[in-house]
């Protein structure tokens, strides 16, 4: 874990950029600071690394005072990714990925092989090893920056606003795919963002700072959109509080209906006939609905345009599923893609309704 205890920064012109700060990054978790631009976010990250030193109060890793450990040990256990990846320009995607474990003479075939399994985990294949940091998407040079960080196989991450340089579509297939690599390797993280909406995904507990780096909140995502502690925070999180509680509530397995499922070249029971039947492939991956006859499944029998959404998705999509399939049902599944169940449209908007309504008396 991560403890701030009473951490000020003022800086050289008199300028109090973090004023008294504590809390607890817990191990293992994402744990996500978030303002406004200029609230002394970047500044409290890099007083992790001691990038920048505090005027007073410390901070401890593991409950090891980063001030009394010898700063390069230090920073080998921490990985930093910062906006815009930060590549090194003239090194190749693979020399970029190794640079830590190189500086730390770790053996290079060994390391070589290690980043290359880090570059497939972040989404890309080995026909990027070599090439340059130009040659690359905005999004593909940040995940080679969260490779980079990973390298090293370091405890903790400091991240600075990690996916806000790239568009809107790539940050969130970003956002997921990092959430899926946190869910195997449980760094202990913290993350900075100005963007409310990517506290609340990402985040497992959210730091809310005001100007000046004071502490305006501290909470689970749940926790601070219920119970905003401030006029401050309520206008942070913005008007549409009750949308974004919608993002929120994950869906209970236990609430699924489960709906019939065929996988293709099944032959349908009788009593299913002439009724709506989820498709799925050979590994129970749902492919759409089917409405099912007497013959063998076959893939043109299939509407093919539904989406399907996981349990941890939201309300938001999960209605949008439901409307959009030709029965009103959403199909869910887990994390690994496999059926789950599904959700009628009536039922979503009900849920939802109550979590509005729920956001409106604690208003
Ligand atoms: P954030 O990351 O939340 O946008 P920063 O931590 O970068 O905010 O900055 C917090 C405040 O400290 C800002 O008002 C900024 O102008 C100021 N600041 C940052 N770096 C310095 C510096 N080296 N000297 C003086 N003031 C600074
Ligand atoms: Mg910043």
């Amino acid at each position: 874990m991560i403890e701030f205890k009473n951490v000020v920064k003022t800086y050289d012109n008199g300028h109090t950029a973090v004023s008294n700060l504590s809390f607890t990054a817990p191990t293992g978790k994402i744990t996500v600071l978030v303002g406004p631009s200029g609230c002394g976010k970047t500044t409290t990250l890099r007083m992790v690394n001691r990038l920048i030193e505090q005027s007073s109060g410390s901070i401890l890793l593991d409950g090891e005072d980063n001030a009394k450990t010898d700063t390069i040990r230090m920073r080998r256990k921490i990985g930093y990714v910062i906006q815009n990846a930060g590549l090194f320009p003239h090194q190749t995607v693979l020399d970029n990925v190794c640079a830590v474990p190189f500086l730390e003479k770790r053996e290079k075939k060994a390391s070589r092989e290690r980043a290359l399994e880090l570059l497939t985990l972040v989404g890309l294949d080995e026909s990027y090893a070599n090439r340059y940091p130009w040659q690359l998407s905005g999004g593909q040079q940040q995940r080679v920056g969260v490779a980079r960080a990973l390298a090293a196989d370091p405890p903790f991450m400091l991240m600075d606003e990690p996916f806000s340089a790239v568009d809107p579509i790539v940050r969130k297939q970003l956002q997921a795919e990092f959430l899926k690599i946190q869910a195997n390797l449980a760094k202990t993280i913290v993350m900075v963002t100005h963007d409310i909406d990517e506290a609340l995904k990402l985040g497992d507990q959210i730091v809310v700072l005001q100007e000046g780096g004071v502490l305006a909140q501290i909470g689970s995502p749940s926790e601070i959109l219920a119970h905003p502690a401030s006029q401050f925070v309520a206008d942070f999180l913005g008007e549409s509080r009750g949308y974004h509680a919608l993002n929120f509530e994950e869906i209970s397995t236990l609430l699924l209906d489960s709906s019939p499922s065929l996988r293709l070249g099944d032959l349908a029971p009788t009593h299913l006939h002439d009724s709506w039947v989820v498709a799925c492939d050979d590994s129970d991956r749902p492919l759409g609905w089917t409405l099912a006859g007497e013959r063998h499944l076959r893939v043109e029998d299939i509407d093919l345009s539904v989406t399907v959404q996981q349990a941890t998705g939201n309300f938001r999509e999960l209605l949008d599923a439901s409307l959009a399939s030709p029965n009103g049902r959403a199909i869910v599944i887990d994390s690994n893609e496999q059926y789950l169940g599904t959700l009628t449209s009536e039922f979503v908007v009900q849920r939802a309704t109550q979590s509005l309504r729920v956001e409106e008396t604690l208003a």
